[in-house]
């Protein structure tokens, strides 16, 4: 078992501010990103992950018209254990819904999205690593850019993602950049955990940003702290706040 790197507050959204490692990442583009005709693949783990980890690729996509296929993994129904508040069955119904009002809040146009819940179970994914590569792989076809979080992200479900879709990626002939997320939670500038090297960052216009942190408010069930287990919310807000720079950052391949 990997120790789990998500406890505490995590690193302070000052310490990334004066970060050097961002200071001076290189720059990226959608268009070196995703070459033109091409079909791009985001892939969340669970709902709330396509907006804080893509809003702005998102965002760019959807303006430039490019084919956009999302995949939401999991509903998300680990989220509040043991929670009369919100209960597995109700979570899966009300965090699709979230993705939906977030998806609408960015103005992503659903005649250029198709979205695919697959269904596997949230906090699980890693126990059906391979039947998760391979739902991805028959959605592939050669040519598509995919985003997924990045398999050392720190977080199970997270890794399994990054994992399942780096061999789905290959056996379909696709691309895949590799998205840090909870990355932000436990690492440091510079920190040798990090493939700093192959990290680019794809500015976002104020205005990408500002859509982001509104589309971000429409996970409620994620915002909220949960009255019958006393638990805070999941997404507290410096952990929002550290994903609501004004740019996000891509691995690119090895
Ligand atoms: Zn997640």
């Amino acid at each position: 078992m990997k120790p789990n790197l998500i406890v505490g507050a995590g690193t302070a959204l000052q310490h990334w501010q004066d970060a050097q490692c961002l200071a001076h990442m290189p720059q990226t583009t959608l268009t070196q990103l995703v070459p033109e005709g091409a079909r791009a693949v985001v892939i969340a783990p669970h709902p709330d992950d396509e907006v804080l980890g893509f809003a702005g690729l998102l965002q760019q996509l959807n303006a430039a018209r490019y084919p956009l296929l999302l995949i939401s993994i999991t509903d998300g129904t680990a989220s509040h254990p043991g929670s009369t508040f919100w209960p597995v069955e109700q979570l899966a119904e009300q965090r699709a819904q979230e993705s939906k009002e977030a998806l609408r809040r960015l103005g992503i146009a659903r005649e250029h999205m198709s979205w695919l819940r697959a269904g596997f179970e949230d906090s699980h994914v890693a126990d059906r690593e391979h039947a998760v590569a391979a739902f991805v792989e028959r959605h592939l076809q050669p040519g598509d850019v995919v985003f997924a979080t990045w398999r050392e992200d720190g977080h199970s479900d997270h890794d399994a993602v990054g994992r399942a879709v780096g061999h789905a990626a290959i056996a379909a002939g696709a691309t895949l950049y590799e998205v840090p997320i909870w990355t932000w939670h436990w690492a440091h500038d510079q920190d040798p955990r990090v493939p700093w090297h192959r990290a680019r960052k794809l500015n976002l216009s104020p205005d990408a940003v500002a859509r982001k942190r509104h589309a971000a408010q429409a996970f409620t069930s994620q915002l909220q702290a949960d009255p019958s287990t006393g638990q805070g919310p999941v997404l507290s807000p410096l952990v929002l706040e550290r994903l609501l720079q004004p740019f996000e950052v891509f691995l690119v391949p090895e």
